[in-house]
């Protein structure tokens, strides 16, 4: 018998060190897509996954154009946070979230309210751009400006070389000091909470069992299955942004 909502909350409120994963399912309320959802970016259109690989967007510039574009035209600019947003501000600011671990790029933690610091973004984030020829990173919209002013797939101005967002594309490696972060603070959660994740892609996902050996309560709140539920005390399947506040709020 899995536990309920309640219950969870009661882990909450008994905890000392929360440590939170999110993935993308916390953000669709605010209107941003999620992935493999059954409304999801890769779901309804399988070839965008293979086209954001590092390796096609190095190599094709049609690539970058389209991912530029793509860049231009994403949800994310004017989301805002939602309840379930609000609902880990209310936990950190009731001294409980150790931290926030997100797969998201949205940066709608941070706009929320969440402390920087708090936040570990296993996949970067979509608000800078980095150049992959000499490393420098900056504002996006910096970037964005010059796409819309008319420059398809604009190069590094130091270097010439080739900009993309500051985040892990498909193909590409993880980055060692923030992924080992993550699964340190999952080794130090009294209570750990997977929100919004499919649980599929590892090494995020391996913060589950690092947390359950630890001796964590592990609450997962997403809308399907995931291949953890086995390891989690409460497996709950309801709307992230309705559940999250009964479990973390004020
Ligand atoms: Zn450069």
């Amino acid at each position: 018998m899995k536990a309920t909502v309640e219950e969870a909350r009661a882990w909450v409120d008994a905890a000392s060190r929360v440590v939170v994963l999110t993935g993308a399912g916390i953000s669709t309320d605010s209107g941003i897509p999620d992935f493999r959802g059954p409304q999801g970016v890769w779901t309804k259109n399988p070839a965008a996954e293979k086209l954001s690989t590092i390796q096609n967007y190095l190599a094709e510039p049609e690539v970058r154009r389209a991912a530029w574009q793509s860049r231009l035209g994403s949800p994310a600019w004017h989301a805002q946070p939602n309840r379930g947003h609000m609902a880990l501000v209310a936990l950190e600011r009731r001294g409980k979230l150790h931290a926030l671990v997100t797969q998201n790029i949205d940066e709608l933690h941070q706009i929320a309210g969440n402390a920087p610091e708090k936040v570990i973004e296993v996949h970067g984030t979509m608000r800078k751009f980095m150049c992959w020829g000499c490393g420098m990173t900056g504002d996006m919209q910096r970037v964005l400006d010059r796409v819309r002013a008319g420059e398809a797939d604009p190069p590094c101005r130091d270097c010439g070389g080739i900009l993309k967002s500051d985040t892990i594309s498909f193909g590409q490696a993880l980055v060692p000091e923030v992924i080992e972060r993550a699964m340190r603070v999952a080794g130090q959660a009294d209570v750990f909470i997977a929100i919004g994740t499919t649980l599929q892609v590892f090494p995020v996902a391996g913060a589950v069992p690092i947390a359950r050996e630890a001796g964590a309560r592990v609450v997962i709140l997403n809308a399907e299955p995931t291949p953890m539920d086995h390891l989690a005390d409460a497996v709950l399947r309801s709307s992230i942004s309705h559940t999250l506040p009964t479990i973390c709020g004020p």
